[in-house]
């Protein structure tokens, strides 16, 4: 397979349930480009931590399981699963476990360390085989790839996120209900916007796309013209 059609990184960065991850895995197939779910990446340390019975305060404790860990995480948007060595975690990892615990994992400072070297040689890789990739996280734009050639900040009313998190968790078989996911949402916001190290906020530079009233083909469309207007797309890639 040739280059596809993006050229650099589309950063997305944003709070959850603010479809994230359709609209970054949809762009790079519309592009076929690479895609990397930082967040996947947290919540497998977080699913090793858990495993090891580690105290998710103990930082020291918790950087050991993440340094020992054998994450590997694919950059296919069709099917980019997630590997505990050669565990298929892809699905134990969205769970309320998992979720609880990983805003107390992804704050400790040199796990994030350890975590955007990584990304960032995913990155580097899967820009020379593909020329771009899309990058979905809380500090792409900020941390991860500050020039990244295109930063989008999603956001959607709180209301909203906890209706569409609790339709993702009701199709993949999780039951939950909108006002146990509003307060989770919540709580995770605010950790996630509070912590110290890398906390979630929009890049001075990211364009911000309130999702709320829009479907996913709305954003997308979106994109892709802010694609095409910042010179990222090469139409006569050859794929
Ligand atoms: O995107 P997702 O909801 O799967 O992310 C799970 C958690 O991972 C977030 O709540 C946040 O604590 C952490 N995260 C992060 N930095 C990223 C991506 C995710 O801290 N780049």
């Amino acid at each position: 397979m040739g280059q596809g059609e993006l050229r650099g990184v589309v950063a997305l960065d944003g709070p959850s349930g603010t479809g994230k991850s359709t609209v970054a895995r949809g762009l790079a197939t519309a592009l076929g480009a690479a895609y990397l779910d930082t967040g996947a990446m947290y919540r497998a340390v977080t699913l090793a931590v858990l495993r090891a019975g580690v105290d998710q305060e103990d930082g020291a404790a918790v950087l050991r399981c993440a340094e020992t860990a054998d994450l590997r995480i694919g950059t296919d948007p069709g099917s980019a699963d997630v590997r505990l060595g050669d565990e298929d975690v892809s699905a134990e990892i969205r769970g309320p476990e998992v979720t609880r615990a990983v805003s107390a994992v992804s704050a400790v400072p040199k796990v994030r360390e350890l975590l955007v070297a990584t990304q960032r040689r995913i990155i580097s890789e899967a820009k020379g085989r593909l020329g771009g990739i899309v990058v979905e996280g809380r500090d792409i734009g900020t941390v991860v790839v500050p020039d990244a050639g295109l930063k989008v900040y999603l956001t959607a009313s709180a209301d909203a996120r906890a209706a569409r998190r609790t339709a993702q968790d009701g199709a993949a078989g999780r039951s939950s209900t909108v006002d146990a996911t509003l307060a989770d949402v919540q709580r995770r916001d605010l950790l996630d916007s509070t912590r110290a190290a890398s906390p979630l906020r929009p890049a001075v530079d990211a364009v911000e796309v309130d999702t709320t009233d829009l479907d996913v083909d709305g954003v997308l469309e979106r994109l892709l013209s802010m694609v095409g207007e910042r010179g990222l797309r090469d139409v006569a890639a050859t794929r």
